[in-house]
């Protein structure tokens, strides 16, 4: 059976540690009461405590601004994102604004996070299969992508980013989610082929690897060079693979960091 996950989304109050649950796992630890405080009887644990509040607001917010599919909503309120950026900016974690992770680089915003995820599962009654990142970054939408995937691939170039990724996530022991550091324009062929792949730095065009890659039925979003691209304007591209050839469809403008190529 398919078991729907439970919206307004449960936190789990009862670790210092992972909070992520799988949706439907059945497990659903302590839940927040009407008014958004912790349940009555949940012990305080710090920025842990304090973050579930903020976070299910983050949640109502994504909601709001039009996010409806449900497994997308209880990841992004299960991933602790005040747990992948600095110390300096935790008061901003849950803000709907992208961040520095260092060497130039940025955590995309949660509402764009949710947007591209909920374009990946295209309304896919369960998980997806498997996911290919380009560009894990700091490792945060990585992880809200282990949520809603069987197996994800997320490949970073930049060695200081897939060491600090690979440190935040290391105590969410998300068994699903395989760090790779490489060069994403190649894609990863051992994954393939990929149900979905999701791309994070914005590039003039798409490779052939990353079509090659992908599955007859499968998706791939990323945000590619449109408009007025010498003034640096973006838009995402979604990809459908189908048995007749790739569908190709431009939506929204938006603004990520620039996809390269060899390692750093
Ligand atoms: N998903 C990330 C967002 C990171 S920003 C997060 O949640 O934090 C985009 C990332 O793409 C950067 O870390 C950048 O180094 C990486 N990147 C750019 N070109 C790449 C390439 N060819 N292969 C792999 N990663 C790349």
């Amino acid at each position: 059976m398919n078991k729907r996950p439970s919206f307004p989304v449960r936190l789990d109050f009862s670790s210092g540690q992972a909070q992520a649950r799988r949706p439907g796992s059945g497990h659903s630890g302590a839940a927040l009461s009407k008014d958004g405080k912790p349940a009555a009887g949940a012990p305080p644990q710090g920025v842990g405590l304090d973050s579930g509040a903020v976070r299910m607001n983050m949640v109502r917010k994504l909601a709001g601004q039009g996010i409806t599919d449900p497994l997308v909503l209880s990841a992004m309120g299960s991933i602790e994102r005040h747990r992948f950026v600095d110390s300096a900016l935790v008061n901003q974690a849950y803000e709907d604004t992208s961040l520095p992770i260092g060497l130039g680089q940025t955590i995309s915003k949660p509402g764009v996070v949710a947007r591209m995820a909920e374009l990946l599962r295209h309304g896919a009654a369960g998980r997806l299969g498997r996911v290919l990142e380009i560009g894990t970054g700091c490792g945060y939408q990585a992880a809200v992508l282990s949520l809603l995937a069987d197996e994800v691939y997320s490949i970073e170039r930049l060695r200081g980013l897939h060491e600090k990724a690979r440190d935040n996530l290391r105590q969410l022991r998300l068994a699903n989610l395989h760090l790779l550091f490489g060069d994403g324009t190649l894609g990863y062929a051992k994954g393939a082929p990929y149900a979905a792949i999701i791309v994070a730095a914005a590039s003039e065009s798409v490779p052939p690897a990353w079509t090659d890659q992908l599955a007859v039925g499968g998706r791939l979003v990323a945000p590619v060079a449109h408009g007025r691209a010498a003034a640096g304007q973006q838009a995402l591209l979604v990809i459908d693979k189908t048995v007749q050839g790739l569908q190709r469809t431009v939506l929204e403008a938006v603004h990520f960091v620039p996809l390269k190529s060899g390692l750093a």
